[in-house]
């Protein structure tokens, strides 16, 4: 027998209806997934849906029950007799938590990995790797000795020191403050795409999601509900769930008649509508508006589409909640200098000028 050639376009990492049972718990369903070459894609979705599961199962601290996950086309695990255990695996993990070595200064940490390789070589390593992460002046430092920030860049260090095909990150951002949250992110990023290696993060956080990767996959119930680019899955959800799940989401009862889609707040035309087709004409659908599609503004009783029952102020915007007559509520996002008072009866218009997406009534996806 010949061993399987690998195929050009295979992409780096590929997951094929991998299903991970915990006694009746079913933490990964049938999940299949690829990751191409260089990539940085963030398994996004909420607690318990299976994200951690998938990442344990990528770096061999699960074992798949069924399906198979292939490196570079080989595979590394499947639910028959395949297991390279995870030191096998060339496959980095940063913890949550980033385990550094308390006792142990910056650059031993981040030499850990690589004691094997000749002195010099490691030398070069860690001067290379500490400069990559901005620490070039902290390698004698220990980790109480550095920030949190500084924390996360030197396991990032350590992990990539033995230049893994692909690193894996647990929920990276939870263990810091929210400031450095925001400016990690972007170092993060810069440092994986400067190492090119291909990588997978685990967040329930969507902005981070969207903020740093190339692709999010989201999750949910133990299946990937949808893959794609942070825009295509924001814009474009392809199920309720992925809609509500990457931002505030309200959905209007429209009536496809002819050229147009009326709503008990403005009739929107029929072209603003994604993919609406004909089999959908004279049939009620949902209609999928977001904070900053819509704007209420106060006027009287008998103009009014409903009144405002929820004020959240933001800073820069405040975030409406209005309660239309129809019984449908609708959330709405306003510049900070705009206020509006609970119970004010409103009016509201649709100010999207992009293509909404829609589901029909009572299905979750379409
Ligand atoms: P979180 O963000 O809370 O970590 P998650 O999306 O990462 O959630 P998983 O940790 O993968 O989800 O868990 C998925 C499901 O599998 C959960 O219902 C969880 O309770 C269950 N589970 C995970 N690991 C085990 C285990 N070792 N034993 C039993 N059940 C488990």
């Amino acid at each position: 027998e010949t061993a399987p050639q690998q195929v050009a376009d295979e992409p780096l990492l590929s997951i094929d209806e991998i299903s991970k049972t915990f006694g009746t718990e079913v933490a990964v369903e049938e999940l299949s997934l690829a990751v191409e070459d260089g990539e940085l894609l963030t398994l996004l979705g909420p607690s318990g849906c299976g994200k951690t599961t998938t990442l344990r199962l990528i770096a061999g601290l699960e074992r798949p029950d069924t399906g198979a996950i292939r490196v570079d086309g080989r595979p590394i695990a499947t639910g028959e007799n395949t297991f390279v255990p995870p030191d096998a695996r060339d496959i980095g993990v940063v913890f949550q938590d980033f385990a550094l070595f308390p006792h142990m200064t910056a650059a031993e940490n981040i030499a850990f990995g690589i004691d094997d390789w000749p002195e010099s070589e490691q030398q070069r390593r860690v001067a290379e790797l500490l400069d990559l992460v901005g620490l070039g002046e902290q390698g004698d430092s220990r980790p109480e000795e550095l920030s949190g920030g500084q924390q996360q860049r030197v396991a990032l260090a350590r992990s990539l020191a033995p230049e893994p095909t692909i690193l894996l990150l647990d929920e990276p951002f939870s263990n810091l403050d929210v400031d450095l949250r925001v400016e990690m992110r972007e170092e993060v990023r810069r440092i994986l795409k400067e190492t090119g290696v291909t990588a997978v993060s685990v967040t329930h956080d969507q902005e981070e999601a969207l903020s740093i990767s190339d692709r999010v996959a989201v999750m949910h119930d133990g299946r990937l509900e949808q893959v794609g680019r942070p825009e295509s899955v924001f814009q474009r959800p392809k199920s309720r769930f992925v809609a509500g799940f990457l931002g505030h989401a309200s959905f209007l009862s429209g009536y496809v008649r002819g050229d147009e889609v009326d709503t008990t707040v403005a009739s929107i035309d029929r072209d603003q509508v994604h993919g609406l087709a004909s089999q959908y004409d004279m049939t009620e659908i949902d209609v999928l508006v977001r904070p900053d599609d819509v704007l209420a503004y106060p006027t009287t009783e008998a103009e009014a589409d409903g009144r405002v029952t929820y004020r959240r102020y933001l800073g820069p915007s405040v975030l409406y909640r209005v309660e239309l007559d129809s019984g449908e509520t609708v959330e709405c996002m306003h510049n900070h200098s705009e206020s509006l008072d609970l119970d004010t009866p409103v009016s509201v218009t649709l100010t999207a000028d992009h293509e909404l997406v829609w589901f029909p009534k009572g299905s979750p996806s379409r």
